[in-house]
């Protein structure tokens, strides 16, 4: 089957990172497979074809024939974090049957997670903004972006629940449940800002990690929140791993 240029690389890409997933001892499976597929040239059963790249600053989104896309965001900042382990770039796919997110190596420290999520929500909903560090700790920010003019965004970012907590909320639509604790998460977000910085007119956006996101309906009741509207934060996100599952919730 002759194939396009683009098309030919990603295809070699998958069976390299499939090499090296079992290398590293992998066990998640629905990554496994989604490698295996893509390393027969085949998505969804169509064959794969790259129809369309496109490039921002912090990574690259290929548009499949079939519809479905992925999208790789580059993750070098965090490469020199933790021994012997190469968390050299951030994978994802999205569309309408496949949804994850999975980065390169075995295990990731917070500090990389951090940077992970920021730098995907920029990606797609703050391009512009293009270098990332961790901040010293024990500060309220976490990650610092920056722009290519020297602009600063502060991002603090938290975690409520595993990605699997977040899986069953979408399919089981139990949102009420969850809301309380969202609540006292934000809650807990501001303290941690004000106790920091009293005076200080550092501006920070709140990142709330949801991989892999949540449902519009949620996101609504989130942002009704009095805690929410009142803390001061100067955005407030609900992270996902694709953009049809983040929200802004505040302003
Ligand atoms: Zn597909």
């Amino acid at each position: 089957m002759k194939m396009n240029k683009e098309t030919a690389s990603f295809v070699k890409a998958a069976r390299l990172t499939l090499d090296k997933a079992l290398r590293d001892g992998c066990t998640n499976e629905g990554y496994l497979s989604l490698l295996r597929t893509w390393s027969e040239q085949k998505c969804c059963g169509a064959l794969l074809e790259i129809v369309s790249i496109e490039r921002t600053s912090n990574g690259v989104k290929r548009v499949f024939k079939c519809g479905h896309s992925h999208t790789a965001i580059s993750l070098e900042e965090a490469s020199n974090i933790g021994e012997g382990i190469s968390y050299s770039k951030l994978e994802m796919v999205d569309g309408k049957q496949k949804v994850g997110a999975t980065v390169d190596g075995t295990r990731m420290p917070k500090e990389i997670r951090e940077i992970a999520v920021v730098k995907l929500l920029c990606h797609h909903f703050k391009p512009h903004l293009e270098k990332f560090s961790n901040d010293i700790q024990d500060s309220p920010v976490d990650v610092i972006a920056e722009n290519s003019s020297g602009l600063i965004e502060n991002f603090q970012v938290t975690k409520l629940y595993d990605e699997q907590f977040w899986r069953d909320l979408s399919k089981e639509k139990t949102a009420d449940r969850v809301l309380p604790e969202i609540e006292s998460l934000v809650g807990d977000a501001i303290k941690r800002k004000v106790n920091f910085d009293k005076g200080s007119k550092t501006n920070i956006i709140l990142a709330i990690d949801a991989w892999p996101g949540v449902m519009r309906e949620l996101a609504e009741k989130m942002a009704s929140l009095p805690v929410v509207r009142s803390s001061n934060f100067k955005e407030i996100w609900i992270a996902g791993s694709i953009p049809e599952m983040t929200f802004k919730i505040y302003p």
